[in-house]
């Protein structure tokens, strides 16, 4: 049996690397050690003095040592494996794949966007010519949204599924053993789409199907099943069942579901701007030291407050990461981050920002379901046009947006296709900007520094969440109307963020398994 520790280093001990000898003195008498894990890893930068803790997991000489991940097997389908389309090869749309394939079932994966590495190149065009390919961009492609992000991969949902199982597959297909034990596990854009691009290989070698470039364009369905579905390339397919996995920013599939009378509702999300500081800024100010010292990785914040009765909070840090330009369609600008797995880029960014709610609709609610997607679609157009056009952003210096002035001129940040300064104020709706006010101004209290002359907004942050809920059976995971027709993860309203929309894939997966075998 093998024993678990909780050791503590200082910083100097870490750097002289002497985890292993504290794992050797905590063994008694006649114990002789013979490989230990590190189960889980934290800093507490809180005092004074920065502590290392550690929960050690030790196996002694002469003990069987377990692998540390349990591997998924995949056996081949039988020829008359039941056909289970999954639109959008997101983290929801790959996990539900490869849990089909663990359950029998063959998967058909339909993505409107490019593989991986294609995809790279519509990135590069972003950035340098300012031109935003509607299928193929920061949130469209294989991979779906989080393939070229920090890949955080710490999730609230823990109830909603197996976050454990979701790591240990990520591990399988490529990450660092480092996400199983980290207190907050992230992979880092360079090395997510290796990652990616096994998990599609195993679900090709199992049987499965993957077609990219290729989009849904139509449901037909009589108003209790989908009979089939229209494909961008004019083919129409049918299947078992439909996951549907297109995440938060199809808003044609939206439009789709709205026309063809299936019921979709608003759903609250938020909206706000992206905040940069440079990193050795934030790693002061947590680690009470200038520079970081080595072992130590860059900083992060994650800030609260309550402004006029709405939580005004800090969203997707990216410690020494980039600012992204995230926009899906060529008139808008959009903006969210990214890091690469050793996160030393020179900046920390978060999106800060503000709930929605339908009451904050106004005129927007003419648009009943679609109130969010349009009231997005508005500030988005608003930025577009105040970059004069092109995918340079608006920016503030944060302590000009504070001061509603307008900002001459702003230094230097880390969004590429570059940024145009203005009054942020007079671009975001009131609502929104005078709790981003009153939310900067209580973080400046909280973190000495955080409101400086360095530090700049890039706007707007949109995408936070689904303006859109597609809602479903509580138990049985299908549309409320539409028997065959599983709506799933981030774009349903179900999941936010990489583990969770993962979890609930696989969840959505085995709920088609259930009930298309009889089961349910
Ligand atoms: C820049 C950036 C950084 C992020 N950083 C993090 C992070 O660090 N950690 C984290 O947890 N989350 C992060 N997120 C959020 C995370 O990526 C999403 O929560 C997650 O990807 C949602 O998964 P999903 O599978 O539900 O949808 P998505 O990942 O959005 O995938 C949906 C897929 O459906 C496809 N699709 C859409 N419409 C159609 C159609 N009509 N036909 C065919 N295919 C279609 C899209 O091309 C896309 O590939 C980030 C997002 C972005 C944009």
């Amino acid at each position: 049996m093998a024993i678990e520790k909780e050791i503590t280093l200082t910083l100097a001990d870490v750097v002289t690397g002497r985890l292993q000898l504290a794992v050797e003195s905590a063994l008694t008498g006649s114990q002789r050690l013979s490989v230990f894990r590190i189960l889980r890893k934290s800093i507490d930068a809180r005092g004074r003095t920065i502590k290392f803790n550690y929960k050690i997991q030790i196996y002694l000489e002469g003990e069987y040592v377990p692998p540390a991940i349990r591997e998924r097997e995949f056996s081949p389908l039988n020829a008359d494996a039941r056909r289970v389309i999954i639109v959008g090869a997101g983290p929801a749309g790959l996990f539900a794949a490869l849990k089909c394939l663990e359950l029998g079932m063959k998967p058909i994966i339909i993505e409107r966007g490019k593989d991986v590495r294609s995809r790279r190149r519509d990135l590069v065009a972003i950035h340098r010519e300012h031109s935003v390919n509607p299928n193929s961009n920061y949130c469209f492609g294989e991979g779906g949204a989080g393939t070229y992000s920090d890949g955080k991969l710490y999730t609230r949902s823990t109830k909603r599924g197996d976050v454990r199982s979701v790591l240990e597959t990520l591990v399988q297909f490529g990450a660092s053993e480092d996400i199983l034990s980290d207190a907050h596990p992230h992979i880092g854009t360079n090395k997510l789409p290796g990652i990616i691009e096994n998990l599609r290989k195993q679900i090709l070698d199992a049987g499965g199907e993957v077609h990219f470039d290729t989009q849904l364009t139509d449901i037909i369905h009589d108003g209790t099943k989908v009979n089939s579905i229209t494909l961008s390339n004019g083919d129409v397919l049918s299947a078992d069942a439909y996951i549907l996995a297109t995440g938060h920013s199809a808003r044609d599939i939206f439009q789709i579901l709205y026309d063809r009378r299936i019921l979709i509702e608003f759903k609250p999300f938020a909206v706000g701007v992206r905040a940069e500081h440079p990193q050795s800024l934030i790693d002061r100010v947590q680690y009470h030291c200038s520079p970081r010292p080595d072992p130590l990785p860059a900083a992060s914040y994650s800030l609260v407050h309550q402004v006029g009765g709405v939580g005004v909070y800090s969203f997707c840090m990216c410690p020494g990461g980039i600012i992204a330009p995230c926009a899906t369609e060529q008139e808008q600008i959009v903006t969210n981050g990214w890091s690469p797995s050793k996160r030393n880029n020179p900046y920390a960014n978060s999106g800060i920002v503000v709930p929605v709610a339908w009451s904050e609709m106004g005129d927007f609610q003419r648009f009943g379901p679609l109130a969010g997607v349009h009231y997005q679609r508005a500030i988005e157009r608003d930025c577009w046009l105040e970059g004069g056009s092109s995918q340079r952003a608006p920016a503030q210096r944060l302590v000009d947006f504070i001061e509603r002035k307008k900002s001459v001129i702003v230094g230097e940040t880390s969004y590429q296709p570059g940024v145009v300064a203005t009054d942020l104020n007079g671009l975001l709706p009131e609502w929104v900007s005078s709790r981003l006010r009153g939310g900067f101004e209580a973080f400046g209290k909280k973190i000495r520094g955080y409101i400086s002359e360095d530090a700049t907004l890039v706007a707007p942050e949109t995408r936070t969440s689904s303006p859109v809920r597609i809602p479903r059976h509580s138990e049985f995971l299908h549309h409320v109307q539409i028997a065959n027709l599983y709506p799933c993860a981030e774009g349903a309203g179900y999941a936010g963020g990489i583990v969770s929309a993962a979890m609930d894939g696989e969840r959505v997966a085995t709920a088609v398994f259930l009930q298309i075998t009889g089961s349910a």
